[in-house]
């Protein structure tokens, strides 16, 4: 290609060629390998300098004018184009659903509504008037595109366009459908039942097969896609299907030992501390997590017990635990003890 350009240039340049429009071509020819040489500007040619038949009149080729000619001698033409009497199948659909925490445990059933296209009843998705049928456009033939002749810089080039007696579709539609003004599709809110699985998890899809856009000249619609996201819970936290939670213990229960009530996703149930409980620990309850989205049983719920430290304490109650630092002083300072010589040792490293 550049060596293309540069043979171009060359011819052009005002330097070198006296004609009175060679200056303007030169531009021409800059202009167009500029746009070559750089990808953003490529692909914006490769999405819109094509003709679309959804896309109505005057689609590509009309905005980017002669321009668009000199890419396709760049590129040999007539790229990307389809038949414009071949099904085409409907796009696909996505809605963003949010929902409670436990409704992603337990899974729910639930109605949206969703607008969308659908093919028009009335005219069965023909654009025409009931009755009435559309007529192959007889400037293309039915192909949808139509032949131009141009001169640019490169010489007399034949290109094809969309063809603008039937805008691409090569079909002419007399008699136009009262619903759907000859666009064989019409807008609806469509509701639809959705089943949301138990167990689904934050950024879970689900595929509604065939119900998202419709199709065109018989093709099959698109698939709606339910994006799932979960709003958190201020006590359980969810890590796949294992449940978290934290709950505040007293320095008596942690000491002595204690059953305490933890509420699940279902209902509460009993734990039972040991006597020496540390903070931090964690405890599992077995099988009362979220029930797998694949495969049989449910997770399990992990209990994360904290000491918390009293703050607000009556007289009598220091008095107490004055009396308890002074039975358990010595003991406690040995053990404390014994945990300052092992970091001491732990550092010396022997
Ligand atoms: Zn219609
Ligand atoms: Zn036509």
């Amino acid at each position: 290609m550049k060596k293309a350009y540069r043979k171009l240039a060359r011819q052009y340049h005002p330097d070198v060629n006296k004609a009175p429009d060679a200056e303007e071509k030169f531009k021409e020819v800059k202009e167009a390998y500029d746009v070559l040489s750089d990808e953003g500007k490529r692909e914006t040619y490769d999405r819109y300098g094509h003709v679309d038949p959804n896309m109505g009149a005057g689609a590509g080729g009309a905005d980017f004018g002669g321009f668009g000619d000199i890419f396709d001698m760049f590129f040999g033409g007539n790229g990307g184009r389809r038949d414009p009497n071949a099904p085409q199948r409907g796009n696909d659909l996505q809605y963003t659903m949010t929902i409670e925490f436990k409704e992603a445990v337990f899974g729910k059933e639930t109605e949206v509504t969703i607008p969308r296209t659908e093919t028009c009843d009335t005219c069965t998705g023909s654009g025409a008037k009931p009755g009435t049928k559309p007529e192959t456009c007889s400037v293309c033939r039915g192909t949808g595109q139509q032949e131009v002749v141009q001169n640019t810089p490169f010489g007399r080039m034949v290109n094809r366009r969309a063809c603008s007696n039937c805008s691409g579709t090569g079909r002419i539609i007399k008699e136009k459908c009262g619903t759907c003004h000859g666009a064989g599709k019409v807008k609806r809110q469509r509701k639809l039942n959705v089943r949301i699985p138990a167990g689904v998890d934050d950024g879970a899809q689900i595929r509604l097969s065939g119900e998202g856009e419709a199709g065109l000249r018989g093709g099959p619609s698109g698939d709606l896609y339910i994006v799932i996201r979960v709003k958190s819970h201020e006590f359980f936290e969810r890590e796949g299907d294992d449940i978290y939670c934290e709950v505040p213990l007293t320095f008596v229960q942690a000491a002595l030992g204690d059953e305490i009530e933890i509420p699940t996703l279902n209902e509460k149930v009993k734990l039972k501390i040991p006597a020496g409980t540390q903070t931090g620990t964690y405890f599992r309850l077995k099988g009362k997590g979220v029930p797998r989205l694949r495969g049989y049983g449910q997770g399990d719920q992990h209990v994360k017990v904290t000491l918390v430290t009293p703050t607000s304490l009556s007289e009598d109650q220091k008095d107490l635990l004055r009396q308890f630092a002074g039975i358990t002083g010595e003991s406690a300072q040995e053990h404390h003890n014994s945990i300052f010589e092992r970091m001491k040792k732990a550092f010396r490293g022997d």
